[in-house]
């Protein structure tokens, strides 16, 4: 049996995680399970999977968790100490990094400097802070599996590959659900964007898949999981979202990962690597889905791809400061006091206020770096426009 302490239980990622839990037939257990507020869905899930513990972030959930939990036997912790503590669980074997944002880039290197085995969703810690979490997994023997559906793909295409056969990787993109639609994107509203296409997602990742922030992003993780420069990261737009990643070989092959689009087929290939398991769900019927389309990213309507490129290759704390302020672009989109487009402009806004680094920053730089971005992008947010009501 292997014991995950699954960080980020309640959202999105988490609930198919449970799900990859209860269909493994006892091959994996929860040993730990965190949250961020909502500790009557945590609780919920304790009771039924009995872990040893369980973790809500926000201090004022700890009183009703214990209330909740009383004589269960699960002990209960809250706070960044506590989802320290989860991270680090000694009697976890594999931890899953499932918290959205910038709030999983502790727990994760904490998870990776205990040696764990992470299996990885939380692809902001690895932009803000890739060195030092790849840094601390290798030096404490542990292991990065990315649950990312497009890394998933790529980890199981160049698993045993001589990395000198390997010319580069594709990313595939669904484009979001503006992919074709005409016009200016400036009075999108968040329920426009919140509709995603081909996947159901957590509001901030569906929000990044609608700029393609989250693919500037996913380059930025590739870069940190695979060991590549990112001229040889490319990203295409395929909007049936069947083919996750290709790797292309020297000789010309490209070979591609495809798979329906479910993360519970990628959180079930990382929790129970190697190993292959039955999953009781769709399959993939490649003579019903008749077509597969692919076109190049449109990078002017689209900048935040671009944006992440550049930040990436300013280096240092660049990286992290983009993650930063794309995440309060998003929340003001989401709260209606940005327009879709101000996304991209608050976040080359903010990047262009914080100078260019060098070396790889340490986990307090990265959240000092994270910090400072923070509060400039809140300040910077005072220069925009309101989106027009439409
Ligand atoms: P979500 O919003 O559905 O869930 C987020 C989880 O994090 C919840 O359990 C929430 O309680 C917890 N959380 C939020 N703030 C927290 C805090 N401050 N401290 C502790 N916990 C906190 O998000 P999601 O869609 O499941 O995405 C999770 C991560 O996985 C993101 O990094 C996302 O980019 C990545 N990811 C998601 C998908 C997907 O299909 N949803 C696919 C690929 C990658
Ligand atoms: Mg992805």
């Amino acid at each position: 049996m292997r014991r995950v302490a699954i960080l980020g239980s309640t959202g999105s990622i988490g609930e198919s995680a449970l799900a990859v839990v209860r269909a493994s037939g006892g091959a994996l257990a929860a040993a730990a399970l965190a949250a961020g507020s909502n500790w009557r869905a945590l609780a919920a899930q304790a009771r039924e999977l009995r872990p040893l513990l369980a973790v809500i972030a926000d201090p004022a959930g700890e009183g009703p968790l214990r209330r909740e939990l009383a004589g269960t036997g699960i002990e209960v912790d809250a706070g960044t100490d506590g989802l320290r503590r989860a991270a680090a669980l000694p009697e976890a074997d594999v931890v899953l990094s499932a918290i959205v944002g910038a709030a999983g880039i502790l727990p994760t290197w904490e998870a990776a400097r205990a040696g764990k085995t992470v299996a990885l969703a939380n692809k902001e810690s690895l932009v803000a802070a890739g060195g030092a979490i790849t840094a601390a997994a290798r030096a404490a023997g542990g292991a990065i599996h990315p649950v990312d559906s497009e890394h998933s793909a790529i980890f199981q295409l160049l698993a045993g590959r001589d990395p000198g056969e390997v010319r580069g990787i594709v990313l595939t993109a669904s484009g979001g659900p503006f992919l074709r639609r005409d016009g200016a994107l400036d009075g999108v509203t968040p329920e426009d964007a919140l509709r995603h296409p081909s996947w159901s997602m957590g509001a901030k990742v569906t929000i990044d898949s609608a700029t393609l922030m989250n693919k500037g992003l996913e380059v930025i993780e590739a870069h940190w999981l695979f060991g590549l420069p990112l001229e040889r990261i490319a990203v295409v737009v395929h909007p049936q979202s069947i083919v996750h990643g290709a790797v292309e070989l020297v000789d010309g092959a490209l070979l591609a990962h495809l798979s329906p689009p479910d993360m519970r087929v990628p959180i079930a290939a990382a929790l129970h690597h190697p190993a292959r398991v039955a999953l009781p769900w769709g399959r993939l019927d490649l003579a019903a889905l008749g077509r597969l389309e692919f076109l190049p990213p449109d990078e002017d309507r689209f900048p935040a791809l671009r944006l992440a490129r550049e930040a990436f290759a300013r280096g240092g704390t660049a990286p992290a400061v983009l993650n930063a302020a794309n995440e309060i672009a998003v929340e003001a989109f989401l709260a209606r006091r940005l327009a879709f487009t101000g996304i991209p402009a608050l976040v080359a806004a903010v990047l262009g206020r914080f100078p260019a680094g060098s070396g790889q920053p340490g986990i307090e730089e990265v959240l000092a770096a994270d910090a400072a971005a923070r509060a400039a992008a809140r300040e910077a947010l005072q220069e925009f426009e309101p989106p027009r009501r439409n």
